[in-house]
């Protein structure tokens, strides 16, 4: 999976309903101002906020707001770009706002000489992000209605001009719907679109320059209709980072890493949730295969007097560290190493400007624990960091990365490096010191949380999550570097240490293991739980058929591992098929013995069908073993019989569906085309489920 397409990553059939019923309103009432009352240093407080998007921007002196819809961070970081671009390039005063965090009734009071971008991700199966939900339903909704009676106008938003962008993936049937079924309603409503509405894809991997290509036409129409002038693009701060050489970072309020206030004042409390998250001890890790470059880990989370429950199919969110590595290329590279503990106050220049770590901090802690400095590079991001070059021949180069789409992919995509290692290749040496703090931190991503679907049965064990993942290591022939998964590489040192491995540091990567003040010592992981709607069928009895290649049988490990235990105590168990994919057998076939337990547990309940792509002459992948069994998969679906995927959203998914539709049609005589309005059926009753990244 590529790590831009987490905005758009499926956590299929993610009932937001279900969020709120399993955590009571909690995580909602939470969630809406993550960081008021736990940052130090926010920018506005909780008591200036208003939700009023007209008041705020009054008051702010804004004309344009860029709003986001988005779940892991991208379409967010998209939203900055187009405010940032649009404040220095053409003299808007941009903000930036979360969708959640504003009411929509007035919208049809919205002046003709402002204008409102949408920057919005499609998630899971055409759903709005969380953030998003009440301003979809609010403004797609059958009665929309405005404070002072808009909605019985015929055209309400009649003087709202609006800039639509939608990030989505078009492996997945409703492409992009988010941006589509929005930008239909405001039209609908009377709003003026300045533009084209803008798709990005992550599917083909062109969301950059879907991107870049859609905004240019965007921003000419938008001159226009507004009588913007462009003017030399001049970078303007949005942060103002003070620098604090009479504060000692050990001082303890300065954050080291601490996620929040709660964690800097001690033994962290709960409620834990996306935006607080439990220091959790890893009670057990083991690798279970290791081959060559690739390894796997199995991992034993305690969640234990948390509060935090989980159900089984749920997911459970790792906050991970930057590798110390790469935490150092990037200081070095800036002309900052000699000062990283330098204690730094960061505060936003103006109210609406979120600064996206708690503050004071140091610019070794802000690195390593808030900022995603592994990503790939935007060629935006390039052009903008050109400036500050430290000499004129690195500008140009710099300048032409930026501007040259094919140059681009030949110097930095191809090559699959991250920033600091672009900039310690033009640099020769040459340290990038003009560049202001403030645009690292506009610039780079937030450090997001990686989810993992967790393969313990809430039943078995429901203290323990298990974790089940493949240690990320892309090696890219002619490459300067090879590409190691942030997260995936941390959990491998934290096995390591747990194993009093004389080099906990896989790769000289060099994690901070023990954490912030050393409050992760002792083998701890920041964790909080996602939960899913990826469910088994609530009568034991009901048959289930899982395919799950790869890490893609983390959930029905769990799934099996419950029913196995539900046999034992006398339950009546359905059958349980699971499709299993792997290179060979004696290499990454995982859980091999596990599964000969459960088989002793559910005799012939449970049946496991092997695909091996690498043993043979021929590959063998999952979706032929099911052709092979038609029959039984066609049986056991006409037994209303549930019908699970997980793993690969890129290939895997789209042609287990293809397939499943052909076996339904061969199996009952239909067309094909009916065989495909079926499994639509099955999914829209979630009969057929996924769980696919
Ligand atoms: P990252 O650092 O995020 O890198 C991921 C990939 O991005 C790299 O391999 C590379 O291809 C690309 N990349 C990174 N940096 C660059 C760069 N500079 N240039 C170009 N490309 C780059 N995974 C599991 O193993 N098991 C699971 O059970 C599981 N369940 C999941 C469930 C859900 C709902 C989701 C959304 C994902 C799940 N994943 C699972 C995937 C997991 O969340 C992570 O994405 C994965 O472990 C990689 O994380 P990482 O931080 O190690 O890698």
């Amino acid at each position: 999976a590529q790590l831009d397409t987490l905005d758009i990553v499926v956590l299929v059939a993610l009932l937001l309903a279900s969020v709120a019923y399993f955590t009571e309103g909690t995580y909602w009432a939470v969630r809406k101002d993550p960081y008021a009352s736990s940052y130090a240093n926010g920018s506005a407080s909780k008591a200036e906020k208003s939700r009023d998007i007209l008041e705020t921007m009054d008051k702010s002196g804004k004309n344009c707001v860029v709003f986001y819809g988005s779940q892991t961070g991208t379409a967010e970081d998209y939203a900055s770009r187009l405010a940032k671009e649009g404040s220095s390039r053409f003299g808007l005063k941009t903000m930036v706002a979360d969708l959640e965090e504003y009411d929509y009734d007035n919208l049809d009071k919205f002046p003709d000489d402002k204008v409102a971008m949408f920057v919005l991700a499609t998630y899971g199966e055409g759903e709005p992000t969380d953030n998003a939900v009440d301003f979809y339903e609010f403004i797609t909704g059958q009665d929309v209605s405005f404070s002072e009676g808009g909605g019985a106008e015929e055209k309400p938003l009649s003087t709202f001009k609006y800039v639509p962008f939608g990030l989505g993936n078009n492996t997945y049937e409703h492409y992009n719907s988010m941006v589509r079924n929005v930008n239909k309603a405001l039209e609908k409503l009377g709003g003026s679109r300045i533009g084209a509405a803008g798709e990005g894809d992550d599917g083909a991997g062109t969301m950059e320059e879907d991107f870049l290509s859609w905004k240019e036409p965007m921003w000419s129409a938008l001159t226009q209709s507004m009588e913007l002038e462009e003017r030399e693009a001049v970078y303007e701060p949005a942060f103002e980072v003070t620098e604090k050489p009479d504060m000692d970072a050990e001082d303890d309020m300065v954050y080291l890493g601490e996620p929040n206030k709660n964690h800097l004042e001690g033994a962290s409390k709960g409620p834990y949730n996306a935006h607080n998250p439990y220091i959790a001890p890893i009670v057990e890790s083991s690798e279970i295969f290791k081959v060559e470059n690739r390894n796997c880990l199995h991992m034993e989370i305690d969640i234990g007097g948390s509060n935090l429950t989980y159900t089984t199919g749920d997911h459970v969110a790792v906050w991970p560290t930057n590798a110390g590595k790469e935490v150092d290329r990037f200081l070095n590279v800036l002309g900052l190493a000699s000062k990283r503990h330098m204690v730094i106050a960061v505060k936003g220049l103006d109210p609406t400007a979120k600064v996206p770590f708690p503050s004071p901090t140091t610019y070794d802690a802000a690195v390593r624990y808030h900022m995603e400095i592994c990503a790939p590079v935007s060629r935006q991001f390039v052009s903008m960091i050109a400036q500050f070059a430290p000499n004129e021949s690195i500008k140009a180069e710099m300048t032409k990365i930026g501007s040259e789409k094919d140059y681009f992919v030949e110097k930095v995509s191809s090559q699959h490096l991250n920033i600091a290692q672009l900039l310690e290749i033009l640099g020769k040496g040459e340290k990038w010191t003009a560049v202001p703090f403030s645009l690292w931190i506009e610039g780079i991503h937030k450090i997001q949380p990686r989810y993992y679907s967790i393969s313990s049965s809430s039943f078995v064990q429901k203290d323990r999550v298990s974790v089940t993942a493949i240690v990320e290591s892309v090696e890219i022939p002619g490459a300067p570097h090879v590409v190691k998964g942030v997260t995936t590489n941390y959990l491998l040192a934290l096995k390591q240490k747990q194993h009093g491995d004389p080099h906990p540091d896989p790769h000289g990567l060099d994690y901070a293991i023990t954490g912030p003040r050393n409050k992760y010592d002792g083998i701890h992981v920041p964790v909080h739980i996602r939960h899913s709607n990826f469910k088994l069928p609530s009568d034991p009895s009901t048959p289930i058929i899982m395919v799950g290649p790869g890490t893609g049988v983390a959930p029905f490990r769990a799934f099996v591992q419950e029913r196995a235990a539900q046999a034992k105590a006398g339950e009546n168990v359905g059958k349980t098929m699971l499709f299993f994919g792997c290179r060979k057998k004696m290499e990454d076939f995982i859980y091999e013995n596990e599964w000969k337990e459960y088989k002793e547990a559910l005799g012939d309940k449970f049946e496991l069908v092997v695909a091996f792509s690498r043993d043979g002459p021929q590959k063998v992948y999952v979706q032929h073993k099911l052709k092979e069994h038609a029959e039984e998969v066609n049986n056991l679906l006409q037994q209303k019989g549930f019908f699970y995927v997980c793993g690969d959203a890129a290939n895997m998914a789209r042609e287990v569906n293809t397939v499943l539709a052909q076996i339904i049609a061969t199996q009952r005589g239909i067309p094909e085309s009916k065989g495909e309005e079926i499994v639509k059926a099955m999914r829209a009753s979630n009969q057929y489920q996924e769980d696919i990244w």
